[in-house]
């Protein structure tokens, strides 16, 4: 057990290698020139392209939504697998062997909607089934504000008007989560890059490179957090395991800087507090604000 351990994290850290080039001859069918090697210099096109097969439409088939084969399922394996290394090897400019990072939030974007809407386990509309859940949770409370005795008119107007729109933004979190994870993740990206810009893997570590590789980690976010919705988890399971999801992304940050995994959390932590405190100070003014109002007396001119 503990060679086979020993054995995958040897590999973890291999980066991908490209198969040799054949020495084989060939006419490219465009431009009719002979040549050696998987592309023909003159015009581009693929050594691979000859009489068509089940595969080769299959990949032009795949195409049509950008996959062609440029590394989609090496991407979605490494990123499983060891989404830092392959991080890194992307940094270092292995561009050709992975799928490109923004393309894939987008296709992860786009897949995670059909998910929402149907392709599932049980072929359910869950984005439908979450909204009349939280609708009725919504209807709920705002009953409840109308009957409070306790406050004024204009109070219980604020509380129902509150509720309708915790409702709204809700939905919008559930029809887009992979934008929650995007605004979370980008604010966590400059405080994180002024933690690991002297990291021992990447001592001159840029922003822009933070900012893609922060994208990644994104993406094997959402790749993950999309099995709950793909199995059809009930609500709250789901929201438990996405928050266990977003405790990995730990592993990637670690293999892609090289420090321990102490350094890392602690770091990560660090990097934490600037977004707790934006959090606070949202809280703080919203608490002010529901107090100022629930005390009307407090502004009236005293007599
Ligand atoms: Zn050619």
């Amino acid at each position: 057990m503990k060679k086979r351990i020993k054995k995958f994290t040897q590999w973890q850290k291999v980066p991908h290698r490209v198969k040799p080039m054949s020495q084989e001859d060939h006419v490219c069918a465009t431009c009719g020139r002979h040549y050696v090697g998987n592309f023909c210099p003159q015009c581009g096109q693929s050594s691979q392209i000859g009489r068509y097969s089940f595969k080769n439409a299959f990949l032009l088939f795949i195409d049509v939504w950008g996959l062609g084969n440029r590394g989609m399922f090496r991407a979605i394996r490494d990123l499983m697998l060891r989404p830092g290394y392959m991080i890194r090897d992307y940094l270092r400019g292995m561009q050709m062997a992975y799928f490109p990072p923004f393309k894939m939030l987008f296709l992860i974007c786009a897949l995670s909607l059909l998910v929402e809407t149907g392709l599932n386990i049980k072929g359910i509309n869950r984005y439908q089934q979450y909204m009349e859940m939280e609708k009725e949770y919504a209807t709920r409370k705002k009953a409840e504000a109308k009957a409070d005795k306790t406050h004024t008119a204009e109070w219980k107007e604020i509380q129902v008007a509150v509720y309708d729109m915790i409702y709204i933004a809700e939905g919008k979190v559930r029809q887009n989560p992979q934008l929650a994870v995007l605004v979370y993740m980008l604010l966590f990206s400059g405080p994180l890059y002024l933690l690991f810009r002297h990291c021992p893997a990447i001592p001159d570590l840029r922003l822009s490179e933070c900012f893609v590789a922060m994208v990644y980690i994104i993406n094997m976010l959402l790749i993950l957090i999309m099995i709950p919705s793909v199995l059809c988890f009930s609500f709250r399971n789901e929201a438990i395991f996405d928050q266990f999801a977003l405790l990995l992304a730990v592993i990637p940050i670690k293999q892609l800087s090289g420090y321990s995994y102490w350094s890392t959390i602690w770091r990560m932590l660090v990097a934490l507090i600037p977004f707790c405190l934006i959090f606070l100070t949202f809280y703080i003014v919203i608490f002010i604000i529901s107090y100022a109002l629930s005390h009307p007396q407090l502004f009236q001119p005293s007599v």
